[in-house]
């Protein structure tokens, strides 16, 4: 086989698919170059930066794998690829402890209001009254979405000695009865949680499904975090609750809109804010690596 590794992964992925293959590594390829050379390739390696089109797929007269190191395969047409007989793999497990430990960053920040707290020493500042924080001790955890990664925040924050309750429509009872935690609605989440993490995929039903009514429900102190996908809380209606102060706070690291140009959340003091890096660790991105790598050597090896 030969494989384009197309945008930059872990070197050590790319070491083992060198010793099965041939490996060509451009990370700087251009849209109008892919679509010129895709044919000489039987596989294909990327992250998000490549977008894996109708058009290049429909050039790509040899692929037989696409292999996007990480999760989300939004840069990838899924419809293109299935027509045209090409296999799609990505590494979903490979990022889940790194995005939990975001998230547990995230919930920490917010309780005691690091970052602000950060900036404020930064200005040459000592305003200690100011930065009164909560204990996540002893607090209800309200998890929307308990897969792989919802079940890793949970994990930790019962170390936080916290109590979590979660909604989860597609997660049977007795899975949830393993995991020791308490299934209810979506309602009785937002009413009774502190503190509230989204784990779901942004899909038609998810979009939006946080928003003036849901704000409305919650705790005037709850905390909100979205380490999921942009748009599952509806930006508008966060704004508006955090401005009026019907929330605690919220801590995003995805957005509507990527990178959130001339956004209004980012001029409010009782928001953390971080660019989309919660899956960007060393340990997670060379899992990430390695899982395709094997995908595409297992292919090889028929
Ligand atoms: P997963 O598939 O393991 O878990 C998703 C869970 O959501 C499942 O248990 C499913 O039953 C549940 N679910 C689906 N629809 C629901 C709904 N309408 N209401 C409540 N629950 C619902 O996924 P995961 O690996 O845990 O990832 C969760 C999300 O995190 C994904 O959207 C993924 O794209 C995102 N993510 C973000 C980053 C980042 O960099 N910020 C990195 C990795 C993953």
């Amino acid at each position: 086989m030969k494989v384009l590794v197309a945008d930059a992964i872990n070197e050590d992925g790319i070491a083992m698919l060198k010793n099965e293959m041939d490996v060509v590594v451009n990370t700087t390829i251009s849209p109008e170059e892919l679509v010129a050379t895709i044919k000489d390739f039987d596989g294909i390696v990327v992250r998000s930066r490549t977008k894996m089109t109708k058009e290049v797929i429909e050039a790509a007269d040899n692929l037989k794998i696409i292999a996007r190191a990480g999760v989300g395969v939004d840069n990838i047409d899924i419809d293109a690829a299935t027509e045209n007989g090409v296999m799609v793999v990505n590494s979903p497990e490979s990022t889940s402890i790194t995005v939990a430990e975001h998230t547990m960053g995230l919930l920490l920040a917010m309780a005691r209001k690091i970052a602000i707290a950060d900036k404020s020493v930064k200005d040459n500042k000592w305003e200690k009254k100011k930065f009164m924080g909560v204990e996540l001790r002893g607090k209800t955890l309200g998890v929307i979405g308990m897969g792989r990664i919802g079940s890793q925040v949970v994990n930790r924050c019962k170390a936080f000695e916290m109590d979590a309750i979660v909604y989860d429509p597609y997660l049977p009872d007795d899975v949830a009865e393993q995991m020791g935690v308490r299934l209810t609605d979506l309602n009785t989440v937002l009413k009774n949680a502190d503190f509230i993490t989204i784990h779901v995929p942004l899909t038609e039903e998810t979009k939006h499904s946080i928003s003036d009514e849901q704000f409305d429900l919650m705790k005037e102190n709850a905390f909100i975090v979205n380490c999921a996908r942009g748009g599952i809380i509806d930006e508008e209606a966060l704004y508006t609750a955090l401005s009026e102060n019907k929330i605690g706070g919220a801590a995003l690291d995805v957005y509507e809109n990527e990178p959130p140009k001339d956004n209004k959340l980012t001029t409010l003091d009782n928001i953390v804010l971080t660019p989309h890096i919660a899956a960007s660790t060393k340990e997670a991105q060379k899992g990430a690596a390695i899982i395709v790598a094997e995908e595409i050597i297992d292919l090889n090896k028929g």
